[in-house]
Order: structure tokens, then C-alpha cells, then sequence
């Protein structure tokens, strides 16, 4: 199973200023909501706060394409308040989990709400998915999802609305403007070079919303591999473009893209590895791509970075990422 973020924070503010069990202190658990993915589970906790415990089936490198549950998955699945999951197909193996335990226990497919009404739009699917299921790489489209999201938050922490609310307000705030600054970003780099090559789909978001080309080696799911022809297919288009970088995904086998690295030089062109970027999976905890809207910050950076465009710092309303991207640059990790 995965962390608990909002239970643990509100836990350790308590004893921080000494709150015990005491008489007449309420000491009820909050509601639990289950979260798939991390990005989802972060989406939650910052709505929720400490209003809302929130436990995440897929941890850092967990690859929902594939995921099946535990049996200890499906009882965490029939103790949760409300389980938000991604929709569109994305929890492939969790179907008839999410349908059995859905006719008892309120359950929210985000991204399918995020794309109910416009303006920005779901995407059609490749490779056996009617609907892209990547969602949370648009970060105007998945903005979409909060007031949805925080509505269901609400039916299950009655007496938290207002600071739901509050919190959703900042969340929108927080997403519209990091949505701005990736656009500047990616506009930096020189219009030949601005080509995304990674191993996986996962992307294709990310390119419409930001203008960037998005090339994958491979079908949209990770459960297929990338064959000889894909290998060759890519590396002929690095040496066409001039492509500087390609990128490694955290939750896909690097030996496809060595691979490609490996073609390309056969075609004399160079192509560096330019470092890991976050597709289906938040990264550790602890680092910049630890939520969603570091998850985002950290694929930007080092987009921007490896392609030639230029950085700036993150907007005011991010100013709690600024830090961690700066370590980032020093460390260079
Ligand atoms: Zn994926």
C-alpha cells in the first residue's frame, strides 16, 4: 500500500503542539479516500488536507498499464470513503475491482470529470484506447477535474467545505499559472530541436497543450515492446531533425532507448539520454517530482534543458517548488 500523506501531516501537527486524545477532543479518523495513481492521490491531498486521509494503491515507478491489486488492495478499496481513479481505461487490470466496488462505495473517474465540460478537451486514443488516458501531463485539463473533485471531497468531509473550497481555489490558481509558465518554457527552445522522443505515449498532452512535437518508439501501453522497425523508424528521424535528446521514462525498460541511442550513432548522428522524465508515476518521495505539480515542473526543466530552450523561475503562486528546483540544478539529479 501506499503513504497516507494527509493523515501523517495532520498527525504530526497534533503533536507538535501537544493535541492529545484528551477528554472531549474528537479524535475521529478522517474519511480515507483511495487514490490510484499519484498523481491522483496528490490531487486529493491537496484539496483534502487534513480533513481527508489519503492512502495511494501505485507507488513511484508503478506502471498503471499494469497494475493488478492485492488482496490487501481490495480490502483498503471496500474500507475507502470515496476511490478516485483515473478512468479512460488507464487502470486496465483494475476494471472489474473498480466495477464490483463501485456499486457500494462512491467513486469519482477523475479524469474522465476533468474532460466533461471543455474548453480544453480529452484526446483521442491510440493502440486499443478510445480516449488518451494521460491527462494530468495538460495542466489547464486536468485543472478541470478540481471543482468536480472538490465537490465529492465535500459529501464526504461535510464540515471541511469551506477549506476545501479554499484549497481547490489555490489548486486552480496553482495549475493555470504553472500551465503558463511551461508554454514560455517550451517556446524557448529553437522551433527544429523542440521534438519530444521518449519510449512511451504518455505524452501527447503535454505536446498539444505546449507545442512540442511528441515522437514515441512505441505503442501507447507499456505492455508492448518496442520492435526493430520502431528502433530504426526513430533513429532515422533523430538524424533527419537533428534531434539532441531523448528521454528516458521512469517507468519503462531504458534498454529501448539505449537502443535508439545505439541506431542513431550507427546513422552518425548524436543523441544524448536527456535524463528521466515522469510519465505514468510520481517520482520518490522527497524529490522535486514527488506531486503533481513538481512532477510537471521537473519534465519542463529538463525538456527545456536538454533541447536547448532557457529556464526562469516558477510564478509567485509556486513559490513552494522554487527551492527544490534550484537544488535540483545544483545537485544535478
Ligand atoms: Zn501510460
Amino acid at each position: 500500500m501506499g503513504f497516507q500523506r494527509g493523515r501523517a501531516v495532520w498527525l504530526a501537527a497534533a503533536m507538535m503542539l501537544g493535541i492529545g486524545a484528551g477528554p472531549g477532543l474528537s479524535m475521529a479518523a478522517p474519511p480515507m479516500v483511495l487514490a490510484t495513481t499519484g498523481m491522483i492521490g496528490d490531487t486529493v491531498a491537496s484539496l483534502g488536507g487534513e480533513c481527508i486521509d489519503v492512502e495511494v494503491l501505485m507507488g513511484p515507478g508503478v506502471d498503471p498499464h499494469l497494475f493488478q491489486a492485492s488482496a490487501s488492495d481490495v480490502r483498503a478499496f471496500q474500507q475507502a470513503a470515496l476511490i478516485v481513479f483515473n478512468g479512460y481505461g488507464l487502470e486496465g487490470q483494475l476494471d472489474n475491482v473498480l466495477t464490483r466496488v463501485g456499486e457500494r462505495r462512491p467513486t469519482l473517474a477523475l479524469a474522465e470529470a476533468a474532460s466533461a465540460e471543455g474548453p480544453r478537451e480529452p484526446m483521442r486514443g491510440t493502440g486499443g484506447y478510445s480516449v488518451d488516458p494521460h491527462l494530468w501531463m495538460d495542466a489547464a485539463l486536468w485543472a478541470q477535474g478540481v471543482t468536480p473533485l472538490a465537490g465529492m471531497l465535500t459529501d464526504i468531509a461535510p464540515g471541511c467545505a469551506a477549506a476545501i473550497n479554499d484549497r481547490a481555489d489555490t489548486l486552480n490558481r496553482r495549475l493555470r499559472a504553472l500551465d503558463q509558465w511551461i508554454q514560455a518554457r517550451i517556446a524557448s527552445i529553437p522551433e527544429p530541436q523542440r521534438v519530444l522522443l521518449t519510449a512511451h505515449d504518455a505524452f501527447r498532452y503535454y505536446g498539444r497543450a505546449y507545442d512540442i512535437d511528441v515522437q514515441g518508439i512505441q505503442g501507447i501501453s507499456t505492455s508492448a515492446e518496442a520492435s526493430v522497425a520502431d528502433i530504426q523508424d526513430t533513429a532515422a528521424l533523430i538524424a533527419e531533425r537533428g534531434i539532441p535528446a531523448i528521454f528516458v521514462e521512469t517507468t519503462i525498460n531504458p534498454r529501448t532507448v539505449q537502443a535508439v541511442v545505439e541506431a542513431a550513432r550507427e546513422r552518425s548522428a548524436e543523441v544524448s539520454i536527456g535524463g528521466s522524465i515522469h510519465g505514468d508515476a510520481l517520482g520518490e518521495p522527497g524529490t522535486l517530482a514527488d506531486s503533481l505539480i513538481g512532477m510537471l515542473i521537473h519534465n519542463t526543466a529538463e525538456i527545456t534543458r536538454a533541447l536547448g530552450g532557457t529556464m526562469a523561475p516558477l510564478p509567485a503562486v509556486l513559490a513552494p517548488w522554487q527551492e527544490s528546483l534550484d537544488a535540483r540544478r545544483v545537485s544535478g539529479g
